[in-house]
């Protein structure tokens, strides 16, 4: 589940080529698909050929956008995003696609998930980076700057070249789309061929699957494939080192999402989430009368843990799905509902019972240690808290708003301080070499630096860094609810 008080979710991105296509419909229909990747604001920047047209938004998809906003977005090429500030503060101001003009009138749009870990450096003088609020205006920035000399292909492949740290992006000219992953690969993104011709890049295939687009691939680490009247093609910009996030498989991807597996096969995330129940029970069994998950994320592994312990599968939270990012937060007189507001507990299942507790990571703590005092409320009689990812012991550095290290409550307690603080009467969590063999991807693959503390990209040398990035500084406190700027920008081409 997603925590009031735990770590941040990221983005999504979506671009999509569809010739004869309202894009901008296709693009909120993917980006709608896309919506657990980001919950704060939602944009979609659409060309008509001669121009760029952006609209964002704060809020969820369907708070952004309706049949209006749409149909002022003409065109059929586009991309979108939905956003969840990792970097930068959480205003329009910063809400992508971010947009902006080359030298000779072009416009570039560009949405980008991950986190750059040399935004200084290659920001360069300080006039661009205080012109820049975001990791993702800045890349836009570069892009521009450098598009008349070749076009947005080798713009793309040169600013990638220079930028250090995890992104997937997609950018948009007046005649192209293009997507680009970082040598690593940490975030995903996939490309898919639409029915009718056309092609849809996105972060999930989830995506692809609304548009009714079949999966061709993933984007690999260190490639650019761009869209243009020719059609489909690709170049690399770096040789590929992969480093997929394994977090992905944990919490971030919908489980219904498709990841490419070393021997050229595919998985979804739901049966890797499986997988992942069905090794906790081996490494981890208790002596219990029901497995109950912590829906959404823990449903999948609980159903696993149920089918590899022979313990019964039942229900015992109900979830409200409507609760998410744009929730307006608790009063600090009514903070103890915390975890409340979004979970119930089915106190006719749980009372008396001896509770198998699935949950897929704890982060701080708060969320598990409510969740613990409102099952024992509703009448658990013992509950063994198992989680299917190792403990986090390490901030991320590439796009996962993951608290600080002292808010990480695995990186400073033991197993059994854990378990003392979250009110469990067991806890055990899932050993990495574990979580890596139910993702079907070798080890050296994955980026597990949360985990383990092995960072595959060079971090920033201050780890206060770690979140606070260059940019929140320089762009101080503006609110959600601040008046928002016109909806649509233009560039004359
Ligand atoms: P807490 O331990 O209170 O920080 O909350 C942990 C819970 O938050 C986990 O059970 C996850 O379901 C959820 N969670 C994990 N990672 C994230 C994230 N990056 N963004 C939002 N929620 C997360």
């Amino acid at each position: 589940m997603a925590a009031t008080t735990g770590a941040r979710d990221e983005c999504g991105v979506v671009a999509v080529s569809a010739p004869g296509e309202e894009v901008a419909r296709l693009c909120y229909y993917a980006l709608y698909a896309l919506q657990h990747r980001g919950q704060e604001s939602a944009g979609i920047a659409v060309s008509e050929g001669a121009r760029l047209l952006v609209s964002r938004e704060m809020g969820l998809v369907s708070q952004a956008f309706d049949e209006a906003r749409l149909a002022g977005l003409p065109g059929d090429r586009g991309i979108g995003h939905v956003r969840y500030s990792t970097s930068g503060t959480s205003s329009w101001d910063n809400a992508q696609p971010a947009f902006t003009v080359a030298g000779s009138g072009a416009g570039v749009a560009l949405a980008h998930n991950g986190n750059l870990t040399n935004t200084e450096a290659l920001a360069g003088s300080g006039g661009r980076t205080r012109a820049c609020g975001t990791d993702s205006q800045l890349l836009a920035t570069l892009l521009a700057e450098r598009l008349d000399e070749g076009g947005l292909e080798a713009a793309t492949a040169d600013v990638c070249s220079e930028a250090m740290g995890a992104y997937s992006l997609v950018a948009l000219t007046e005649d192209a789309i293009v997507g680009a992953r970082d040598p690593h690969g940490v975030r995903p993104l996939v490309v898919g061929r639409l029915p009718a011709g056309g092609y849809v890049l996105a972060s999930e295939t989830v995506a692809l699957d609304i548009l009714g687009a079949h999966l061709i691939r993933e984007v690999a680490p260190g490639e650019v494939v761009t869209v243009d009247r020719h059609g489909l093609r690709t170049r690399r910009f770096a040789s590929a080192h992969p480093a997929f996030c394994a977090f992905e498989y944990v919490y971030l991807a919908r489980p219904d999402h498709v990841e490419p597996a070393a021997d050229g096969s595919t998985t979804s995330v739901a049966a890797a989430r499986r997988r992942l129940g069905q090794a906790l029970a081996e490494e981890a069994p208790a002596d219990a009368d029901l497995v109950v998950p912590v829906p959404d994320s823990g449903t999948a592994a609980a159903a696993g843990y149920a089918q590899a312990s022979g313990i019964p599968y039942a229900e015992g939270l109900v979830k409200n799905r409507y609760v998410g990012r744009t929730f307006i937060e608790p009063s600090p007189s009514l903070r103890q509902l915390g975890v409340r507001l979004k979970l119930n507990p089915l106190r006719d299942v749980i009372a008396g019972q001896r509770l198998v507790v699935v949950d897929d990571s704890i982060v701080r703590g708060n969320t598990s240690r409510q969740l613990m005092a409102m099952l024992r409320e509703a009448g658990a009689r013992e509950i063994h808290l198992r989680v299917t990812s190792p403990p986090i012991r390490h901030p991320c550095f590439y796009g996962v708003d993951m608290a600080t290290p002292t808010e990480l409550i695995g990186s400073g307690l033991t197993i059994d301080e854990i378990r003392a603080f979250v009110g469990a009467d067991s806890l055990a969590y899932l050993p990495q070499e574990r979580l890596v063999e139910a993702t079907r991807r070798p080890g050296d693959a994955l980026c597990t630096a949360c985990f383990d503390g092995r960072y595959p990209i060079p971090i920033p040398d201050e780890p206060a860094l770690a979140q606070a990035s260059l940019f929140t500084d320089l762009s101080p406190g503006t609110s959600v609810a601040a008046p928002a700027p016109p909806h649509v920008e233009g560039s004359d081409a």
